[in-house]
């Protein structure tokens, strides 16, 4: 330490570096106690169904409440994979979210298909089809309703071994959901190799369609792509009724965004699911409600 602080221009270099390193420990620290006093939660986001304007599912996003002011997760889920940390709360998401699902077809609720992200650091250290099968046993959830969120970061680079594993999971009847599709490398490759569902158009292509051609056409391709596949496909980060029109215009499923409604608590998710939800809306308006 004494030689450390004798070398001059060391202290001026190495200032950030602590400081940063500070911050990730604090964070880390909190986190870990954060986990333990259950000041995590997990909002809702409704997934709607183009065609009937129905809720179809919810996206389970985590919040953290922390000293009272609502973290979403950009601030601290890096630290969380840095730390390892996100193990515990993966698991603590994929419990809640499932624990949460059930709990709304046990009061009655329309079956909802719950949506969880998965991070890839996740899937390098913890075995992941155990960690879902055993969320699912305890909570007793139909793993039809259950349907994994996966970036192309998880399918990328782990070829065949990741597709066992995937198809491990949809033999139980787990669904699965290529998020944030369109932004990746190898966006065709994937869809190929893995057994998916869903695609979720990114929300970047979703906020462009009505300006940018080129983003509206990039929309229009992925929707032509999921449905010459078989799949479904989910437009992320709708905002304007505009976008919800032309969405319509090109045949997309579902739509999911600020639109409609921001990530909401429980108990207000499940009253807009009760209320109906978009009846007021002019999603209802070309096509007459069933
Ligand atoms: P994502 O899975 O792509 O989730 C969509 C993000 O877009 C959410 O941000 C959501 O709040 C936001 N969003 C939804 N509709 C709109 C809209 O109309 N406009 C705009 N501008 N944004 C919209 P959030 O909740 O901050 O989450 C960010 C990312 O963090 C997620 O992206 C996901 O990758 C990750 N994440 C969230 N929760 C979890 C979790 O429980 N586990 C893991 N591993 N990752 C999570
Ligand atoms: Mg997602
Ligand atoms: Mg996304
Ligand atoms: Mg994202």
């Amino acid at each position: 330490r004494a030689k450390a602080e004798g070398r001059n221009g060391w202290r001026f270099f190495a200032a950030p570096m602590e400081a940063h390193a500070r911050q990730v420990m604090q964070i880390e620290a909190d986190l870990r106690q954060a986990l333990a006093r259950g000041e995590l939660v997990l909002h809702y986001q409704p997934q709607v169904e183009l065609c009937s304007g129905r809720i179809v599912g919810a996206e389970a996003l985590l919040r953290w409440y922390r000293n009272g002011a609502l973290v979403t997760p950009g601030a601290f889920l890096a630290v969380a994979e840095e730390t390892g940390l996100i193990g515990p709360i993966n698991e603590w998401v994929m419990r809640e979210a499932c624990r949460q699902a059930a709990a709304w077809c046990a009061a009655g609720l329309p079956r909802l298909r719950m949506g969880v992200n998965l991070s890839p650091v996740q899937f390098r250290h913890q075995d992941v089809p155990a960690m879902v099968l055993a969320a699912l046993e305890a909570s007793g959830l139909d793993p039809r309703l259950l349907e994994l969120e996966l970036t192309e970061g998880i399918l990328m680079n782990q070829g065949e071994e990741m597709a066992a594993t995937l198809q491990s999971l949809r033999d139980r009847g787990v669904h699965l959901s290529v998020d944030d599709f369109g932004t990746g490398y190898s966006s065709f490759s994937y869809v190929k190799s893995f057994p998916v569902d869903r695609l979720k158009i990114d929300q970047s292509f979703v906020g462009g369609m009505i300006d940018e051609p080129n983003s509206a056409a990039i929309v229009r391709t992925i929707i032509e792509l999921a449905h010459t596949l078989g799949l479904q496909v989910v437009a992320e980060g709708v905002e304007t009724e505009a976008q919800l029109e032309a969405l319509r215009a090109e045949g997309c499923d579902e739509v999911q965004g600020y639109y409609f409604s921001r990530p909401i608590p429980a108990e207000a998710f499940a009253r807009l699911v009760q209320a109906g939800l978009v009846s007021a809306t002019s999603l209802a308006a070309p096509h007459p409600q069933v």
